[in-house]
């Protein structure tokens, strides 16, 4: 069972990955997946340097993110040939380390996306958890986070669904706005539910 969990940046994604993990679920990040399709010797590395040319490769042979942003960025025909390369191959690694982790003895794997229904990944799973907190949160620990402006943030955000649009599509929602405690107990009742429709 692949059960997607996703949120805005700062919502506490990660945090409920860990929380679930230290009662024995499995998790895969697309984050990781999506730069880990890239790395040297990967074929859509390969694909990308030949479409885009050396201007895209860093001296060391890895991915120059930047170069290739400010391309695709300023190009939305270029972006979406990018897309259609990248979203495939990230879609089918995704799915050989869940079955990898499931297989491993995980009793079900999360698939922790930002972008879980925007980008389609949703579609791996039977169930999506939202982590669910208000924009102001979500700012003030970003910002404590990883130190960058409210302006920066503001930035992503606008790349992402609104909450609003998050939580129509919730299977499940974990409020993420009070303390850990909480965000354990929601945690521990959802990892007993799964666990009860994995054995109905
Ligand atoms: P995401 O993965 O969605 O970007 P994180 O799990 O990294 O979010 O959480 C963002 C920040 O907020 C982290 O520094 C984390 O430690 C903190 N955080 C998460 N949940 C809580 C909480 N319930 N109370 C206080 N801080 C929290």
């Amino acid at each position: 069972m692949i059960i997607g969990l996703t949120g805005g940046i700062g919502s506490g994604k990660s945090t409920v990955a860990h929380a679930f993990e230290t009662l024995g679920a499995a998790w895969v990040d697309a984050d990781d997946v999506a730069r880990e399709i890239v790395a040297p010797g990967e074929p859509a590395l390969l694909t990308i340097q030949a479409h885009f040319g050396d201007r895209v490769i860093n001296h060391d042979g890895t991915l120059n993110r930047a170069a290739l942003r400010e391309i695709v960025f300023n190009d939305p025909n270029q972006r979406q040939w990018l897309e259609s390369v990248t979203h495939p191959t990230i879609r089918e690694r995704l799915l050989q380390h869940l079955e990898r982790l499931e297989t491993e003895g995980a009793p079900y794997v999360l698939l922790v996306s930002p972008l879980l229904f925007e980008s389609g990944q949703n579609t791996l799973a039977s169930r999506c958890i939202v982590v669910d907190v208000p924009q102001s949160l979500q700012l003030s620990r970003t910002q404590q986070r990883d130190g960058v402006s409210e302006s920066q943030v503001h930035a992503i955000l606008a790349a992402q669904l609104s909450r609003e649009q998050r939580l129509a599509k919730a299977d499940d929602v974990i409020d993420n706005s009070s303390d850990h405690e909480s965000l354990m107990k929601q945690v521990a009742r959802l990892d007993q539910n799964y666990r009860r429709q994995l054995n109905d």
